[in-house]
């Protein structure tokens, strides 16, 4: 493969806020149409924009998290065009001077960890939103308009779609973690676009391809290996890459053109009038950062050290934040680190997603699940009733040891009991015994079943294996 990919993203992100970022209007997502309005964020004559306070906020939180250096003397800009959702005929963003720039965000492939560079984090307004109706006519909705958007450029650092599906998923759960904003891309308040290009190895950039309008992190995996292959097979071909502006059509599974790409001066750029240059003091920056919270990253590095879990174990307890709290209050009732860990990951976080339920949700407490942790590694109970003790846990809720007490699930560890129980087995199931002992091992299995199944899941798997072995070989 003489080919490679690289790949940058730009990323959108409605911010978290009661109020739009220039008006007092409220950002509610789903109202009716144009009821969150105002002369403002209409763009009517006369009006004046004010910055949000808690928009600048989160910007210089994310900024701080992506490890960027942030901009004491900062402005806006008026990025020019025209669209009929954007009822200024500018958009205010910022061009020469973002909140934030040059930071990092690190990613872990196959257990190393890779920064992905971010050059720069600034915030803007949103647009509102047209509506196509099925009788051919057109609606715009004015209620994002001005709803606060910080836009996030990372540097043509990713070199696979797989790579950069990481990196979106990574930064997705940091804001989640930073409470910023809901990022959710079915609503459409995290949009990401990708900038694609396929060039032979050790040679330089020639141009590259914009995709809008990708609605998952999978979706922009699925695209972007599309394009590369695109791409690959236009070189082959002796054609040319124009930059233009692709859309993703997720039905087809294709990328097709959907306009040639502006360049900076087709906007017109020129500092925003209306609006006074930001100065940030030092003390803030230094007051927002004491407040950043454990980043998933470094979180999972501390459940790698410290809880020695693997990189898929630990990648998945922390990809929602109460979920890492929850273990964190588990293992610090119960030391049996992966035991939680799998409990946690597998049985509960299956129920949690089959019933659309978070970890806050759920009947079962960390003291709940590590008293049942416990009795399995004491061998108070086997941990196939653990599977039970847990769905009727997460069913009906109660303490873990009365349950237990309650249905007589306590493990059967007696020697004698479950020889008796064995004998009785073999005994009728003389085919069997003969089948062992010409060889076909095999059906140690079977037999081991039925002798659970005789003591409904309570006898100690250990010693019904070594009883049964004992038997099986005596003459
Ligand atoms: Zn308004
Ligand atoms: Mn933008």
């Amino acid at each position: 493969m003489e080919y490679e990919v690289v790949i940058g993203m730009e990323v959108h992100v409605e911010l978290k806020t009661e109020s739009k970022v220039w008006c007092g209007c409220p950002t509610r997502f789903g109202s009716p149409p144009n009821t969150q309005t105002c002369p403002v964020c209409l763009g009517l004559p006369g009006s004046l924009p004010v910055l949000n306070r808690k928009a600048l906020e989160h910007t210089i939180n994310v900024g701080l998290a992506l490890d960027c250096t942030i901009s004491s003397f900062s402005k806006f800009d008026r990025k020019n065009y025209f669209y009929p959702d954007l009822p200024k005929n500018y958009q205010i963003s910022q061009y020469d001077k973002p909140f934030a720039c040059d930071g990092k965000l690190p990613i872990l492939i196959d257990g190393k960890r890779r920064d992905i560079r971010i050059r720069r984090a600034h915030l803007e307004e949103d647009t509102g939103k047209l509506i196509h109706l099925d009788d051919g006519t057109s609606g715009i909705d004015y209620n994002r308009s001005g709803v606060p958007l910080l836009e996030i450029v990372s540097e043509p650092d990713m070199r696979s779609p797989e790579e950069t599906a990481e990196y979106l998923t990574r930064l997705k759960t940091l804001l989640e973690y930073l409470e910023v904003s809901d990022c959710n891309m079915e609503e459409g308040s995290m949009r990401c676009e990708a900038n694609v290009s396929v060039r032979k190895k050790g040679e330089e950039l020639r141009e590259y391809v914009e995709i809008k309008n990708v609605a998952s992190i999978n979706g922009v995996r699925r695209a972007l290996e599309f394009e590369r292959e695109r791409q690959v097979k236009l070189w082959e071909s002796g054609g040319t890459l124009h930059r233009e502006t692709r859309r993703w059509d997720p039905e087809n599974q294709k990328t097709s053109p959907m306009r040639s790409k502006e360049a900076a001066h087709d906007y017109r750029y020129f500092p925003e009038p209306d609006l006074v240059p930001t100065v940030i003091s030092k003390k803030w920056i230094e007051e927002i950062r004491k407040k950043l919270p454990e980043l998933p990253f470094d979180r999972q590095m501390r459940c790698m050290s410290d809880f020695r879990l693997s990189e898929y174990d630990s990648g998945v307890l922390i990809m929602d934040k109460r979920i890492a709290d929850y273990y964190d209050d588990c293992v610090k009732l119960h030391d049996n680190y992966k035991g939680v860990c799998n409990w946690l990951t597998c049985d509960i976080m299956r129920y949690m997603n089959a019933n659309k339920l978070s970890v806050d949700e759920i009947r079962i407490s960390p003291k709940m699940l590590t008293g049942m942790v416990r009795m399995i590694d004491s061998g108070k109970i086997s941990s196939k009733i653990g599977k039970m003790l847990v769905e009727e846990m997460l069913a009906n809720g109660g303490d873990p040891e009365k349950i237990v007490e309650e249905k007589g699930w306590v493990q059967i560890s007696d020697e004698g009991a479950i020889d008796e129980i064995i004998k009785k087995v073999l005994a009728k199931n003389p085919e069997q015994v003969e089948a062992y002992r010409s060889g076909k091992t095999k059906v140690v299995g079977w037999l081991v079943g039925q002798v659970m199944k005789e003591t409904k899941g309570k006898a100690n798997p250990k010693i019904v294996n070594q009883k049964l072995m004992e038997r099986l070989t005596e003459q």
